[in-house]
């Protein structure tokens, strides 16, 4: 066991595309003492693609009170310890934060090792302004949706939601009632097979996914609110 204090890393993987597997995310989940992963299946799958071999743990968002204590303690005890979520950047809307927080209040190194995400790869590709965004993650389903829409209505930087299939008209229908009609993007299973990009006011966005079969993940781009001038 290495002597001192051990390391956090916080490993990208893709969020599609196996090509974009970082480059030194393959060496750190390589040569960590330990990969705690969201999904131990998914991410024994990415590293047999890779061929790396090593050990798995679950850390995800129902065993995190019991298991992120002794991830701890293996770090002060010098493991280091790579955290992978599902897909793309752990931390983002994923639980690693909760992990991320209690290395950083035990002063463990914490080294991000950076790729794909999704909020990112959309917000690029949207059209809308990207000098300036917040990132709002999953808007609640039901206890506080309201109020959390409302907050919304007079930000002026650009919007990134998360959004399941399920939810996504309900979501552009609640969005087009409380911002008002807006120019939006819809980015759809990015880096896939069947990715696309629509982008149109939200009300062209409803038209255009009502009626279809809407599968796979979502990213929900909508421009900051518009003061008068702008609109005009
Ligand atoms: N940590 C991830 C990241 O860095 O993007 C996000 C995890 S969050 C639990 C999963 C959500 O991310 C999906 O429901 C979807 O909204 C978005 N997402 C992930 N992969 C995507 C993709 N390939 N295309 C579009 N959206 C995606």
């Amino acid at each position: 066991m290495p002597a001192g204090i051990g390391t956090l890393f916080l490993v990208s993987t893709p969020i599609g595309n196996l090509e974009d597997m970082p480059p030194r995310a393959v060496r750190i989940l390589a040569e960590a003492d330990l990969v705690a992963a969201e999904d131990t299946r998914r991410t024994g799958i990415l590293m047999q693609h890779f061929g790396i071999r090593n050990r798995l743990e679950s850390y995800h968002d129902y065993n995190k009170e019991r298991t992120g204590p002794r991830l701890i303690q293996r770090l002060l005890n010098g493991e280091s310890i790579a955290v992978v979520s599902d897909a793309g950047t752990p931390g983002i809307s994923d639980p690693a934060f909760n992990l991320v927080r209690s290395a950083a209040e035990n002063r463990i190194p914490v080294v991000p090792i950076p790729g794909p995400t999704a909020a990112i790869a959309a917000l690029s590709v949207s059209g809308l302004p990207t000098d300036r965004f917040v990132f709002e993650g999953f808007l609640p389903a039901k206890k506080g949706r309201r109020t959390r829409l409302g907050e919304l209505t007079k930000e002026s930087r650009t919007l990134i939601l998360y959004e399941s299939p399920h939810r996504l008209i309900r979501t552009l229908q609640d969005l087009l009632e409380t911002l008002g009609d807006r120019p939006a993007s819809v980015s759809r299973e990015l880096t896939k097979k069947f990715e696309e990009t629509v982008r149109g006011r939200i009300s062209e966005l409803i038209a255009f996914f009502s009626g279809r079969r809407i599968l796979g993940e979502f990213v929900l781009i909508i421009h900051g609110h518009l003061d008068r001038e702008q609109k005009s």
